[in-house]
């Protein structure tokens, strides 16, 4: 029987390891909180718990699904106890510095980003199912074993993800654009709204926000900890997004100040056809 091992009992190794149980594989789970661990017990994610890294010993495949900041260090106190065969994998949404930091000490490693996640954190919202019909990106390099990258897309597509394979930096450039860029636009769209300074305007804005600012701040409002991370880790490649971005924004400024309507309107043609096409293409 494949023993599975998890690290950092949240919301993303809680999800795991629900899903993983149920399909019959026995899961010992390691996080830094006691009473977390007791949690994820009580819900059925996990097996056996502890606070002790020694308890992977016997684990065949280990999920890493700490905070980002927390990826390398768990890894360099877990080595010890690891069975030379082990394969290990992330779960973060960040690849390039986790592969390059991980690969040369660990080479069986396999760089993993399951595309799905909400608003809160913690073992209290892992549930079943979080993974189906989501993205699960693998992100192996030329001295990644084949078997080891064959073993984790199994339990990938037992998770019923659509499994996309790419290179580390190609999958960290292509989330900045979709992923951690939304989070910061959306952000300042909130703390743009938080700086009007007429009380009557603001109260009523409040009363009307409808569906269209609830889609475009929701993920502003998401995990700070999560969106921190992203730009920390990521931070060349969301800079450049950002910088692609403010140009955009400085373009609608000059046609509004400039009254170019028709400039105006020809972009939101180009943009509501590209849109389209955009997600039509996925
Ligand atoms: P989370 O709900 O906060 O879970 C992380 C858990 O890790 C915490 O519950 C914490 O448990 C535990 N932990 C923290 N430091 C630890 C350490 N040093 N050793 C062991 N356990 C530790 O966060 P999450 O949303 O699951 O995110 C986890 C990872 O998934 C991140 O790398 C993130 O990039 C990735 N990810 C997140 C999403 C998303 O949308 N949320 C989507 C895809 C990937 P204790 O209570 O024991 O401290």
């Amino acid at each position: 029987m494949t023993n599975i091992g998890i690290v950092g009992l949240g919301l993303i190794g809680g999800s795991i390891g629900l899903d993983l149980r149920t399909l019959g594989y026995r899961v010992l789970g390691v996080s830094r909180r006691e009473e977390t661990c007791q949690k994820a017990i009580a819900l059925g994610a996990i097996d056996e718990a502890s606070l002790e890294l020694s308890l992977l010993s016997v684990a065949d495949i280990i999920f890493i699904c700490t905070p980002i900041a927390a990826i390398i260090p768990t890894l360099e106190q877990l080595i010890p106890f690891l069975s030379t065969t082990a394969i290990l994998t992330d779960v973060a949404s960040v690849k390039e510095p986790i592969v390059e930091a991980i690969s040369p000490i660990w080479p069986n490693f396999v760089g993993g980003h399951p595309m799905a996640g909400k608003a809160e954190s913690g073992i209290e919202v892992a549930q079943l199912g979080l993974f189906r019909d989501r993205p699960y990106v693998l992100t192996p390099i030329k001295n990644t074993p084949l078997e080891s990258v064959q073993k984790v897309e199994t339990i990938a597509n037992l998770l019923k993800s659509q499994v996309y394979f790419c290179d580390p930096h190609e999958h960290d450039g292509a989330v900045a654009w979709i992923s951690h860029l939304p989070v910061m636009v959306s952000a300042s769209l909130i703390m743009a709204c938080m700086n009007e300074n007429n009380p009557n305007v603001f109260k009523l804005a409040q009363h009307l926000a409808s569906s269209g600012f609830r889609d475009t701040s929701r993920v502003g409002g998401g995990n700070p900890k999560l969106g921190r991370m992203m730009a920390q880790y990521n931070r060349r490649q969301v800079l450049r997004s950002l910088y692609s971005f403010r140009d955009q924004v400085d373009q609608f400024i000059q046609d509004i100040e400039q009254e170019d309507w028709q400039n105006l309107e020809q972009k939101l043609r180009d943009t509501q056809e590209n849109r389209r096409l955009f997600l039509q293409d996925n």
